[in-house]
């Protein structure tokens, strides 16, 4: 099937006709709205008044594509290649994870505990897209930052990225689980969202996470489900000042594990924090 007409109109009601065997009338709405924005450069408002306005046979390809990849639940973050995070258009794409709401709440909680005037050593590990580390910049011009993460790919993109805000964060390829001897800086902050999703919580995802993001940012085994927050915590023990901060998101059903674990190394001011849907998603903690 096509859209029967250039009008943009058509292209709506060609939308839902496709797409509602899989999503809710809303979420197809907000689709549009996107693609819209994205295609067109028109606002939700101008969209509906020029329900008329004719598309070029290249305007419409491009929608008849992103319907068709709709189809398949690929999310429409990958389809347009950016999501929006922090207030930024980060580009995006299948190497990265997309950028969630509640990582943006660890970094508006760090930017709100922190002094961002002071010229702090921060690393995030893990970093994907950077969308952390280069978010942390845009406030925090003194910040030296720097993001590792063990893809190629990932901290391609993070560059790119990087380059497009303009900001001065480093990037290298690390693996955290067999970390270098020696890092070249000492560390206020280490930052992480690791992969904290139990291979037992697959059953619990939907397809559109499942087949379309990178299960090497998403998975660990059950057997192990802190295996990357101990690394890193090791990893603190050489590379983290005194008094330097941790800062992690978590998966909500591990939060009392992780603070039995920060104990047991001795750090302070445990403080686990909820994200807006009530699940316990952060973590801070301060190293004696
Ligand atoms: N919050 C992500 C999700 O639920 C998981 C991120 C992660 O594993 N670090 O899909």
């Amino acid at each position: 099937m096509r859209i029967p007409s250039n009008r943009l109109n058509d292209v709506l009601k060609f939308a839902k006709s496709e797409l509602s065997p899989f999503y809710d009338e809303k979420e197809i709405l907000s689709f549009y709205y996107l693609l819209c924005e994205h295609y067109l450069h028109l606002n939700k408002t101008k969209v509906i008044l020029n329900a008329d306005l004719a598309l070029s046979e290249s305007e419409l390809l491009k929608f008849n594509f992103a319907i068709k990849d709709l189809k398949t639940e690929k999310p429409i973050q990958y389809i347009l290649g950016e999501t929006e995070f922090c207030d930024l258009q980060f580009k995006v794409n299948e190497h990265t994870l997309i950028p969630r709401p509640e990582t943006e709440e660890l970094v508006y909680w760090i930017l709100e505990k922190e002094n961002k005037t002071a010229p702090l050593h921060i690393l995030d590990i893990g970093t994907g897209s950077g969308c952390i580390p280069i978010s942390l910049a845009t406030h925090w011009p003194l910040a030296k930052i720097k993001g590792i993460d063990i893809s190629a790919e990932a901290l391609d993109l993070a560059k790119f990225n990087n380059k497009c805000f303009n900001t001065a964060v480093q990037f290298e390829q690390i693996d955290i689980l067999n970390p270098p001897a020696s890092f070249d800086f000492m560390l206020d902050i280490i930052v992480s969202n690791p992969p904290y999703v139990l291979e037992s919580e697959k059953t619990l995802m939907k397809k559109n996470v499942l087949s379309y993001e990178p299960a090497l940012a998403l998975f660990v085994k059950d057997d192990d489900p802190l295996l990357f927050y101990k690394k890193i915590i090791h990893f603190a023990d050489n590379q983290l000042i005194s008094g330097g901060r941790l800062y992690f998101e978590i998966n909500e059903n591990l939060g009392i594990q992780l603070i039995a674990l920060l104990k047991a190394y001795s750090y302070k001011q445990i403080e686990l924090k909820n994200d807006i849907h009530e699940k316990a998603r952060m973590i801070c903690a301060i190293k004696n």
